[in-house]
């Protein structure tokens, strides 16, 4: 990385740690085997390394190595979670519940369930980014056969009630599945602890290559199992086709033995620097607000709305220094609103003045102290040009005023 950039953007992707780039090299070209080859030792090298990432997988998580699928990322974890649930549990019945803030892997694989003919349940969130266990409760049917809970948000860092989503589902004899990406491998995340019974993730946000990822996969009690979405060789016991990725495994595998090492004290680390980047940010800035609950939150995760303040605007006045997510999402046509913010409660202005600060592994405090006084910079500079903060300043009330559209 450029010594200049400042990488806050760990949520989007971290970089690969060095170790683990290390382990992945003779995996390409000194051992070249295709873990399905049994016939030559090349191909025992390869399954070897591949049982090894398993191992160390499954060590991080706490679960069986039989209970890992590897896949290419938490994306298709997701789609093979929630669309091979809805095939292989076709008879017991066809309605899935979800929440409105799921990652769009979740989300879009839904709106495929309903094509399909199934039916799904959103749970909305309240202001601080959870949902309503009661709700929850309350939306399960006899014909429900999954819930799809993420186990912390990518925009917010926000925390779900795992263990008393994973009672209810229980006690109703739900399925229960989590997009863990953005959890595993940066705080305790034990599936059977809290009663999940399909699990995605993916290496690239915990410090491993891109393109790998893994499902979890309950095999006692319940035995779950999934229709698999990719016909071929049948590996990874019939649930995911297709050649494993070696290199990027045996990656992954060396993530998960760092991560599990190291990250209690990583996120000692980080949720010091990110609440000094928080406060830092607050004390000086009037008209800020941080998004999500503070207390159910990852430890490296800060979302910040500045009042009057475009956020894809004030990126701007630091973009060649600090990498940073804004809450605005670009489509097609136009810079739409984070729904996830939205749902928070929070107006279309406000989410689009809103940056997410995701700090990680090789985060620095001198990052940090150079984050903060870029940030205040750009937003008073962005301030003093607005006649929107001058008329806010003169006491006018902003959110009253109607605005004519053209
Ligand atoms: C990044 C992310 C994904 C997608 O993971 P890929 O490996 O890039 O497909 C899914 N869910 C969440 C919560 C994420 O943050």
């Amino acid at each position: 990385m450029s010594q200049r950039l400042i990488y806050l953007d760990n949520n989007a992707t971290t970089p690969t740690d060095p170790r683990v780039v290390e382990t992945m090299i003779p995996y390409f070209y000194e051992n070249p085997g295709n873990a399905a080859s049994r016939n030559h030792p090349a191909g025992w090298v390869a399954e070897g390394a591949v049982d090894t990432a398993r191992e160390q997988l499954a060590d991080l998580i706490n679960v069986d190595p039989r209970e890992i699928i590897f896949t290419s990322g938490a994306t298709e974890s997701d789609n093979l979670a929630i669309k091979g649930v809805f095939e292989m549990y076709a008879r017991k019945g066809n309605h899935i519940i979800t929440a409105t803030t799921e990652h769009k892997a979740v989300l879009d694989a839904c709106k495929k369930v309903e094509k399909m003919g199934g039916e799904v349940t959103y749970l909305e969130v309240d202001s601080e980014g959870l949902i309503s266990l009661e709700a929850l409760e309350a939306a399960i049917t006899d014909k429900t056969i999954l819930v799809s809970i993420m186990w912390a948000n990518n925009e917010t860092g926000v925390i779900q009630p795992m263990k008393k989503i994973g009672e209810i589902c229980a006690k109703h004899g739900v399925l229960f599945m989590s997009d863990a990406t953005q959890a595993v491998g940066k705080i305790p995340v034990d599936p059977k602890e809290v009663g999940v019974h399909l699990m995605a993730w993916t290496s690239h946000k915990m410090y491993g290559p891109k393109g790998v990822g893994a499902l979890f996969v309950n095999r006692k009690n319940p035995r779950v199992k999934v229709t698999s979405q990719m016909d071929g060789g049948g590996h990874e016991r019939g649930m995911r086709s297709g050649t494993l990725n070696v290199p990027g495994i045996v990656g992954f595998g060396k993530a998960a033995a760092i991560a599990k090492e190291e990250m209690h004290e990583d996120a000692a680390r980080l949720a010091k620097l990110r609440d000094k980047l928080q406060k830092g940010l607050m004390d000086v800035l009037e008209e800020s607000y941080v998004n999500g609950s503070q207390e159910h939150r990852m430890p490296h995760v800060t979302n910040i709305s500045f009042k009057h303040v475009e956020g894809e605007g004030l990126m701007m006045t630091f973009n060649q220094n600090i990498a940073l997510s804004s809450g605005s999402a670009c489509t097609s046509a136009s810079l739409e609103p984070s729904y996830v913010l939205v749902a928070l409660g929070l107006g279309d202005d406000l989410a689009h003045s809103s940056l997410r600060f995701s700090l990680g592994r090789f985060t620095t405090e001198e990052d940090i102290d150079a984050t903060i006084k870029q940030v205040a910079d750009g937003v008073n500079h962005m301030r003093e040009l607005s006649p929107i903060w001058e008329m806010y300043k003169e006491g006018v009330d902003i959110d009253a005023i109607e605005w004519s559209e053209h």
